[in-house]
């Protein structure tokens, strides 16, 4: 027989079963109708879940390996960006067919994240579909320590930790976002340095945890810089101004595209998966000593919405600001 090799659902479940690494806490983990979990006493349970749908969060021709980490990664950035320590997670796959190889692969990727993390996948649900997968984080917080989108205050400063655009313009080279053109000669390291940003993004857990106590809010960037920010801003009833010039950027980046495109990717681009944050313009000192150094981009100030401008003062526009579903295009007209 040709073809993939192949198995039932339970197969399958069995499989990632025999993979999934134990942890104290739980008291029982895949093969019943539910896990049992044991909650560290006086901590806050964060849970946060994102789908990643082919076609929409990764092409086709996507390496299941890369598509197990991501899913991962990007649930793993939302605790982080709640300053969060994670612990567990559950997984819900949609396979198109029982295609052992590709699980096998899938759970390379997905399972060398949660143990750099020391996360125990505790459960899940396999099913026939198209190819769609859904995990749920669960992590915890001490109590007043989580990092949410209402706290930001005026005089607050805003910083980013991490280098913005890297994914926005892996798309580009690729010819998927078409707003911006590279430059000619484009250099082979730079085009994997731009994919392992959009495969394999690194969650900052650490940095999450470390912000917890300093940022006074904090989200992470994965529709586009200035879109969640705006978020930020919304509710924390602020405004907010960003100086896209003063953005981390690689030198590889900065050699790929001219300036208004690299502006354009790295305040729009989304997918990014590093930490916003707002905080305490006292704590300013306290930001070298953080695990990521973070760089400041901007201030919060009175009013609401989020104003960009460049290194000259001059306000700084996009053609669109960030990623949303359910719109014909996928751009947002929402205004900022
Ligand atoms: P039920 O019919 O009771 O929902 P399932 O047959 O769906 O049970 O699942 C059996 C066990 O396998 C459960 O403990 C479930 O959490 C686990 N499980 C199913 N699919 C997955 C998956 N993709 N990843 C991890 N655990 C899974
Ligand atoms: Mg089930």
């Amino acid at each position: 027989m040709s073809g993939p090799a192949a198995s039932t659902e339970f197969g399958l479940i069995d499989r990632i079963r025999a993979r999934a690494r134990d942890r104290a806490d739980v008291l029982l983990g895949i093969g019943d109708d539910a896990a049992l979990l044991q909650m560290p006493v006086g901590r806050h349970l964060v849970v946060a879940m994102d789908t990643l749908n082919q076609g929409v969060h990764f092409p086709g021709d996507a390496r299941a390996a890369d598509i197990g980490w991501k899913a991962l990664a990007v649930n793993l950035s939302d605790l982080a960006a709640m300053g969060a320590e994670p612990a567990w997670c559950t997984l819900s796959l949609s396979l198109p067919q029982a295609d052992i190889t590709w699980l096998d692969a899938f759970l390379d990727g997905f399972l060398a994240l949660a143990d750099l993390h020391g996360v125990a996948l505790v459960g899940g649900d396999t099913t026939r579909g198209p190819l769609s997968i859904c995990v749920t984080v669960h992590g915890f917080v001490e109590p007043g320590r989580a990092l949410r989108r209402d706290g930001a205050r005026v005089g607050d400063d805003v910083w980013i930790a991490g280098l913005p655009g890297h994914a926005a313009a892996a798309l580009a080279l690729r010819g998927l976002r078409t707003d911006v053109a590279p430059v000619d000669g484009v250099d082979i390291e730079a085009i994997a340095m731009f994919e392992a940003a959009l495969a394999r993004p690194v969650p900052q857990v650490a940095l999450g945890r470390a912000l917890g106590g300093r940022a006074s809010s904090a989200i992470d960037i994965s529709d586009g810089l200035l879109t969640d920010l705006a978020h930020v801003a919304r509710a924390s009833h602020v405004a907010m101004s960003i100086d896209v010039d003063c953005l981390p950027i690689s030198v590889s980046l900065d050699r790929t595209f001219n300036s208004d495109a690299r502006r354009r990717l790295q305040a729009t681009g989304g997918d990014d998966y590093v930490l916003a944050f707002t905080a305490d313009a006292g704590l300013r000192a306290q930001m070298h000593s953080l695990p990521e150094a973070p760089a400041r981009i901007g201030a919060v100030l009175a009013g609401t919405g989020v104003q960009a401008v460049d290194g000259e003062g001059r306000v700084w526009s996009a053609p669109y600001i960030g990623y949303v579903h359910f719109t014909d295009d996928g751009k947002t007209g929402m205004p900022l």
